[in-house]
């Protein structure tokens, strides 16, 4: 490709805090958002690593700019801010769903009786940037399923306006966290599918990012 890319890529988990000790979150480990910065940076293109709470990131180079959230409603404020700079964006992040509806200001006492935590949603950010998408943009998304892959998949795909979606399957012999080799499904906006059995993370970024590139030389050449 000859022109290159700015892209958003969003990983790791939210923290949906329930005082100022505690929080909600999920078992995400941001690799294959790193992997996916890693291999656009190879390629050339620009990227702002937006990373959830996973701990020091590995060097990613300077063509990579690092971007740290906590919660979902901040990781929606630094998407929908990047979004009109950048020609594409991978949501790897695991999103939480849900949030404490109050945030206790002080620690939460041990207690004898049941309380019960009220949850709110928060916001969709893939489904709020598929709305905002420009003819020239590419929205990436990623999911976990643990039954009905494909049917779930193109459902997504179709629900948050997406270029290319990514679909995994999760379950008690085969989880894709942290995982060396995982499977995944890819569907594209023009038709395509792909399953790839046993890829490494490393290997499915390279994908993606070729198949990124190909479809915005393609978006550029209408
Ligand atoms: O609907 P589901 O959560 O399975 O969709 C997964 C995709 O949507 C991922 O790319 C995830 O990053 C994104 N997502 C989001 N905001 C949410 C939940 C998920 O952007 N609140």
């Amino acid at each position: 490709m000859k022109s290159k890319m700015k892209v958003l890529v969003t990983c790791g988990p939210t923290r949906e805090p329930l005082d100022p000790v505690r929080f909600i979150s999920n078992r995400s480990t941001g690799t294959l958002g790193i992997e996916l910065a890693r291999a656009f940076a190879a390629r050339g293109h620009r990227v702002v690593l937006a990373a959830g709470p996973i701990g020091a990131l590995p060097d990613l180079g300077a063509r990579v700019r690092v971007v740290r959230f906590e919660t979902a409603v901040e990781l929606h404020r630094i998407s929908l801010k990047e979004f009109s700079r950048c020609d594409a964006v991978c949501m790897t992040a695991a999103v939480g769903d849900f949030r404490p509806e109050r945030v206790s200001a002080s620690k939460l006492k041990r207690g004898k009786t049941a309380f019960s935590i009220r949850l709110v949603p928060n916001p969709d950010i893939l489904a709020d940037l598929g709305k905002r998408k420009k003819a020239h943009q590419m929205l990436i998304g990623f999911s976990l399923e643990t039954e009905s892959l494909e049917k779930f998949a193109k459902a997504k795909f179709a629900a948050k306006n997406l270029d290319i979606l990514a679909a995994q399957t999760t379950g008690p012999r085969r989880t894709p966290f942290g995982a060396v080799k995982m499977d995944a499904l890819l569907i594209d906006r023009d038709g395509g599918r792909e399953m790839l059995r046993g890829t490494t993370k490393r290997h499915l970024a390279v994908r993606l990012v070729r198949m990124t590139e190909a479809r915005i030389d393609r978006l550029k050449a209408i």
